[in-house]
């Protein structure tokens, strides 16, 4: 069914997404659990064709740091267009793109600024941990990887396989190998059965014996990959002790470590960059999403000493999208300017506060974490057999009913993580407090109504 522009504005949402079902491809994700068309948007905020309004507390999967539409990056991207600026540069340089370098330079730990290289990748996360991998492995000459269960890091072949989402993988075969995954300090479903501190120190001391051991069967890898809060494994902050001890580890082994901030970057977790809650220094840093301010834009920023790759080595016909780099520019001037990550910070408390009052009534709710504005609630079965660590079997199907319930209430919220019961909240990070304060009202009462329809179901 076409859709006529004519007709656009008197549409329903129904319409629309009968026609995307008909022609889109069935890989289709986010329509099939959040059946809405947009119209419209602006700060937190969107408008369905039916003319109703959300808290968009999905915000593009964590990329809009500033919510919809701010008025510095339309103009931002207004400038560009007004000043006859090129739109598509391939990786040649503009004034633009060496004023974004420095900004972006200019905003990391000067350890680690003082010895950077950038990589400007095509466009997308997944591609940017593409050129990380190919990098490392050009430096190191090696080819095993350590990764993390519960990690994401793209939907390509080589970034799938160092993922732990089960679902895309398994009816692609041929998947990249050598591929070592590690246990993540999930303290609340804890590898070892032990939970609380024991989680991390369990993790970091494994891994050093991995390591440590001549007969582990894994050849001296290439590099260490992590998030350090895990976004789609269900919002899981790593502890600051244990990104230090990884960072001990894998410097004491020569080993490069990559940290993964696709979702991460540009203040959501309460500092511009995750890792500077730990204060180490990564070898290589991915950011996506927030950096192009709205539109598609990926870098990769590495220590020189791993520079030894040669030119064309990873290319890409998006990788000079200016009017990202313009967008992406404008939002990290905001975001510095404005006090964004700390706000961000005293936003997230306010949440994990409230969530915390809501997980004192209802028993459905296992557990609430998070960092910053990257908070999740693992939605728990009270009917279900207790683990050994005293916890609730994960409830799917409750946690995918109280999104519906959210959904009604006009609050868009993603749910992830292991078994798919995890609530995430991703607000822009300009969500104000009486904004938190509605959001999780609206969120209580999702639940309560969600966990009454299925107990009588
Ligand atoms: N890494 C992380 C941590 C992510 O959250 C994502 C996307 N959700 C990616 C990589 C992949 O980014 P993209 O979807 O732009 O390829």
């Amino acid at each position: 069914m076409m859709v006529e522009a004519s007709v656009m504005e008197q549409s329903k949402n129904k319409m629309y997404l009968e026609s995307q079902e008909a022609r889109e491809s069935s890989a289709r994700s986010y329509p099939r659990r959040l059946p809405i068309a947009i119209l419209e948007a602006e700060g937190i905020h969107i408008k369905d064709m039916d003319g109703k309004i959300y808290y968009d507390c999905l915000a593009g999967a964590g990329t809009l740091a500033l919510g919809h539409n701010h008025p510095v990056v339309i103009e931002a991207i207004r400038q560009l267009i007004d000043n006859k600026r090129p739109l598509h540069t391939l990786d040649l340089t503009t004034p633009l793109k060496e004023h974004f370098v420095d900004e972006l330079f200019a905003s990391l730990p000067e350890e680690f600024a003082r010895s950077a290289r950038i990589q400007f990748c095509g466009p997308t996360g997944g591609d940017a941990i593409e050129a990380a991998i190919k990098l490392v492995k050009t430096a190191t000459g090696r080819r095993s990887i350590l990764s993390f269960q519960g990690g994401y890091h793209g939907s390509t072949h080589a970034t799938m396989s160092l993922s732990g989402t089960p679902g895309q993988k398994e009816k692609v075969q041929g998947l990249m190998p050598d591929v070592h995954f590690l246990p993540y300090p999930y303290a609340y479903r804890c590898p070892f059965g032990a939970g609380g501190d024991q989680t991390h120190l369990l993790s970091s001391r494994y891994i050093e014996n991995l390591l440590n051991d001549p007969e582990s069967g894994i050849l001296p890898p290439c590099a260490m990959i992590f998030e350090v809060v895990q976004g789609e494994g269900g919002s899981i902050p790593a502890p600051v002790e244990w990104i230090r001890e990884m960072r001990r580890i894998t410097r004491e082994h020569n080993i490069p470590l990559i940290i993964d901030e696709v979702q991460t970057g540009i203040g959501r977790t309460g500092k511009l960059f995750a890792f500077e809650h730990a204060g180490i220094i990564p070898d290589v840093l991915v950011l996506s999403k927030a950096i192009g301010g709205s539109l598609p834009l990926s870098v990769m920023i590495y220590n020189d000493q791993l520079d030894v790759w040669k030119p064309g080595a990873h290319i890409g016909t998006f990788r000079g999208n200016q009017m990202a780099m313009a967008a992406g520019l404008a939002t990290l001037k905001y975001v510095k300017e404005n006090d964004i990550p700390a706000k961000a910070e005293e936003r997230g408390k306010q949440l994990m506060s409230r969530l915390n009052g809501l997980k004192e009534q209802a028993a459905c709710i296992g557990d609430v974490r998070g960092r910053g504005l990257m908070v999740g609630v693992e939605v728990v079965n009270e009917n279900g057999g207790l683990d050994q660590l005293g916890h609730y079997p994960a409830y799917p199907r409750l946690a995918s009913r109280i999104q519906q319930e959210c959904l009604k209430r006009g609050l868009i919220l993603e749910v992830g993580g292991r078994h798919s019961s995890v609530m995430r909240f991703l607000p822009p990070l300009i969500v104000t407090e009486e904004q938190i304060d509605d959001i999780t009202r609206i969120f209580g009462e999702a639940v309560l109504e969600a966990s009454a329809a299925l107990s009588v179901e």
